[in-house]
Formats: structure tokens, C-alpha cells, sequence
């Protein structure tokens, strides 16, 4: 690959993430939810239409349902018909039938004349205006045709979805059970917010962007909180992680630090790769498998960690919990800034995009670019992705961009 003959030594992350995702195959336990509560989970079956919605042909206005005579431009109103209800009487040419939004179009009625649109008087209407046939009328089967697929399997549930299958009227539905992950943190200087914080030690943060990410993304998450840089303490944490989860993630310790014992611990009880990725931020990650799950080692700084979850860990999840391939959507952007770049590695830089007057893409990179620095990512609406062989860029630039946030206001 490009990138790693540009930096020996270094996995291209293209390559990284096809490495992984070949490793992971969707889960295939399945059950049956409610529709309500299946929100965000991944749908085990294609769906069938097993019926037209709308059922009938129906009303789309509150009016009067005509049976057309182009002869004559006054109705007789024989009758009405409410939401729910059937009108019975088939009309003859020249009569019409009070009609609300979503009642059933009378038999012999072709068209419906909105009530604003016409003049009463008595048991007669006449028109105000010139009503063609099939006006105002709801099709039967025009939302959703009977025998059609609506949903395939592998489609992530968003609320919409869940509507179409209440409107065939499904109430439970087969999704694919929910991914569990256990997490955990190394580092002996790792404190828990809300603690004292003792000379030297620092607040531990990677778990608090992490268990939220995985929570909105509708994994089951276990946390093993922050364990200490002790090797039977992180022999201890790899082995109850992999009993509980289907996916371990830890942070810390995967770089060849004096006090770095996941390698150990991991040649011990797993089959895990350490890799040197070509990826800025996010050099070193593991990746590999325990006895019962899949185990990624994020690196400690917050922002490598981060990234390098959204990255590679993301896509691999979506994959196990049965969703249909992700890819990370890249837009084209304009720079309005110069960017610093060395080449040899893919470079994710944190920044925010906008839409300019004449509706383009433009991208400001965020000045700090450190991968400890997390307000970059708290600031940014998006990355700007450069390949590894991308040098420093000028301002006015086309760079592509992956948006992980909506665009700001400019
Ligand atoms: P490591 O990957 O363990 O060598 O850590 C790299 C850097 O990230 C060090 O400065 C650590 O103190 C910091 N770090 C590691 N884990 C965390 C964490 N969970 N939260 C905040 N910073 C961390
Ligand atoms: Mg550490």
C-alpha cells in the first residue's frame, strides 16, 4: 500500500481497517422486540408489504367527494362521511358527499373539491373552481404497495422506519440482539473526575467520550472503569472483559512504554496484533482476538483514542451488529486556512466546515492539532482527511472532508 511504502514500518489505515473488518462477521442471534423499543437496532429480516397503505382510496382534504358531471357545475350532497367511516350509496353523476381528510372515497366519487373552494347552500354546492378528475384523492397503495419490500435486513432502525412498520401493522420485529462492550482504562495516572486529584495524577477522560459514543450508537456497554498499569490487575480486566463482552476496548498502554504490560498480558491470553497504524492522530492500536470477543487497543492520548475508535472501531461494531457496510461519507471542501502536513501518514484533522454564500463546502482547520489537545475535538464539526502522501496545503484548497457533526453556521 501507498501509505506504508511512504512510511515503512506504518499499516496504511485503509489496510488496517480491511484487516479488521475481514476478522469480524455479523452476530447472528436475533430477537423479537416490540416495535417501540426496537429504535437504533439492526433489522434481522427483509420486510414485506403485506398490505396497500393507504388501504383505500381516501380523502386528502376536508370537501365535498364529487361524482364528476362536466355538464354542470352545482352538487347534490346526498350524505357525508368521516374518517373511519363507509359511505355506502354508490353516487350517481351530479352528487357529492361531505368528505373529511382520510375517510374512504364513496364508491363512483372521482374527485374531491376542497370545502374552501366551494359555496353551500341548502343541500347544493357550487364549485369556485374547475376540479379535474382524481383531485384530492389519496391512491390506495401510493405510500406503500402490498408485496413490496419497505425494509432490508441489515438497515439500522430510525424512527421513521418503525412508522412503516406500525402502518402495515407489525408490533414486534426481528432485530439482531445488541453488541456488548467492555471497557476499561490503564494508567496508574488515571484519577476518576469527581476525585481528588494528587500531584501528578490526571483526570481519566477517554471512558467518558467512549461509554456515550457506544450508548448513542445503541451498544451495550460494561465498564470495568480505570485499572492500574499492575499486570495481573490488567490480566484480571482482560479476562473478565472477554467473559462478559463480545468486544473488549481498552485504552492505554498498547504504545512501548516502560509501564505498557498489555503486550504481555495479551501474548498471554489472546491473539492480538500491535500495530504501528499510519494514521495522525492514533499511531499505536491493537487489534485481535481473546478466547470469546475482539479486543481493540486504543492508544491513551484522548484524541488518538477517539479518533481511532471512530476510525476503525466504529466500522467493525457496525459489521458485527449485522448493518449493512457503513462507509464514512467524504464531502469536498475548500480550505481558508493553510494546513501543516508531513507526508507519511493519513492525517485526520479536526475542523469546522461550513456552507458559504454561494452554497459550498469551506473548512477551517482548528489551530491545535496536538493529539492530547481534546477541545480540537469538542470544537470540530468534521476531520480533513489527507492522504498519507499529502504534504502542507495552501489556502484555497480542495481537501475532502468526512462531517461527524452538523455544519455550523457561518
Ligand atoms: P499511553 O497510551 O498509556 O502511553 O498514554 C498516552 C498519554 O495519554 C499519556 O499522557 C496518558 O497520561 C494519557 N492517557 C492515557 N489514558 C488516558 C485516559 N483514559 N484519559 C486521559 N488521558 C489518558
Ligand atoms: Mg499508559
Amino acid at each position: 500500500m501507498n501509505d506504508a511504502c511512504n512510511a515503512p514500518g506504518l499499516l496504511a489505515v485503509d489496510q488496517a481497517l480491511s484487516n479488521i473488518l475481514s476478522n469480524i462477521h455479523a452476530i447472528t442471534d436475533y430477537e423479537n422486540k416490540p416495535i417501540v423499543d426496537a429504535v437504533n437496532y439492526v433489522l434481522a429480516d427483509d420486510v414485506n408489504a403485506t398490505m396497500n397503505v393507504p388501504i383505500c382510496n381516501n380523502s386528502a382534504m376536508d370537501g365535498y367527494a364529487l361524482c364528476i358531471n362536466e355538464e354542470q357545475n352545482q352538487y347534490q350532497v346526498i350524505g357525508s362521511v368521516f374518517a373511519g367511516e363507509i359511505f355506502t350509496t354508490p353516487l350517481q353523476a351530479g352528487e357529492c358527499v361531505r368528505i373529511m381528510t382520510g375517510a374512504a372515497i364513496p364508491e363512483n366519487a372521482n374527485a374531491v373539491v376542497m370545502q374552501e373552494k366551494v359555496t353551500r347552500e341548502a343541500n347544493f354546492i357550487t364549485l369556485d373552481e374547475t376540479v379535474r378528475l382524481g383531485d384530492n384523492i389519496r391512491l390506495a397503495g401510493e405510500d406503500i404497495r402490498k408485496n413490496t419490500p419497505i425494509l432490508h435486513q441489515g438497515k439500522k432502525l430510525k424512527p421513521a422506519d418503525i412508522g412503516l412498520l406500525a402502518s402495515i401493522g407489525i408490533s414486534h420485529v426481528n432485530v439482531v440482539r445488541q453488541v456488548t462492550v467492555v471497557i476499561f482504562s490503564t494508567g496508574n495516572e488515571l484519577v476518576a473526575p469527581g476525585e481528588p486529584l494528587p500531584k501528578g495524577a490526571i483526570y481519566e477522560s477517554n471512558r467518558a467520550v467512549l461509554i456515550p459514543y457506544l450508548h448513542s450508537h445503541n451498544y451495550h456497554v460494561i465498564d470495568l472503569g480505570i485499572i492500574p498499569d499492575d499486570q495481573q490487575a490488567i490480566e484480571d480486566a482482560f479476562l473478565q472483559a472477554d467473559k462478559l463482552g463480545d468486544v473488549v476496548i481498552s485504552s492505554g498502554g498498547v504504545s512501548v512504554g516502560e509501564a505498557d504490560f498489555t503486550k504481555e498480558v495479551l501474548d498471554k491470553i489472546g491473539n492480538i496484533e500491535f500495530w504501528k497504524i499510519a494514521m495522525k492522530p492514533g499511531k499505536p492500536f491493537a487489534f485481535g482476538k481473546l478466547t470469546n470477543s475482539h479486543f481493540f487497543g486504543l492508544p491513551g492520548n484522548p484524541v488518538s483514542s477517539m479518533v481511532t475508535f471512530m476510525q476503525l472501531v466504529l466500522p467493525a461494531l457496525a459489521k458485527l451488529s449485522g448493518q449493512q457496510q457503513v462507509n464514512n461519507h467524504k464531502l469536498t471542501a475548500t480550505t481558508t486556512k493553510p494546513i501543516k502536513k508531513r507526508p507519511g501518514r493519513t492525517d485526520f484533522q479536526r475542523a469546522i466546515a461550513t456552507i458559504n454564500s454561494s452554497g459550498h463546502y469551506i473548512v477551517e482547520p482548528l489551530p491545535f492539532q496536538g493529539s492530547g489537545v481534546l477541545t480540537s475535538m469538542s470544537k470540530a464539526n468534521c476531520f480533513i482527511v489527507l492522504n498519507a502522501d499529502s504534504g502542507s496545503l495552501p489556502t484555497n484548497c480542495s481537501v475532502q472532508i468526512e462531517l461527524f457533526e452538523q455544519l455550523s453556521n457561518s
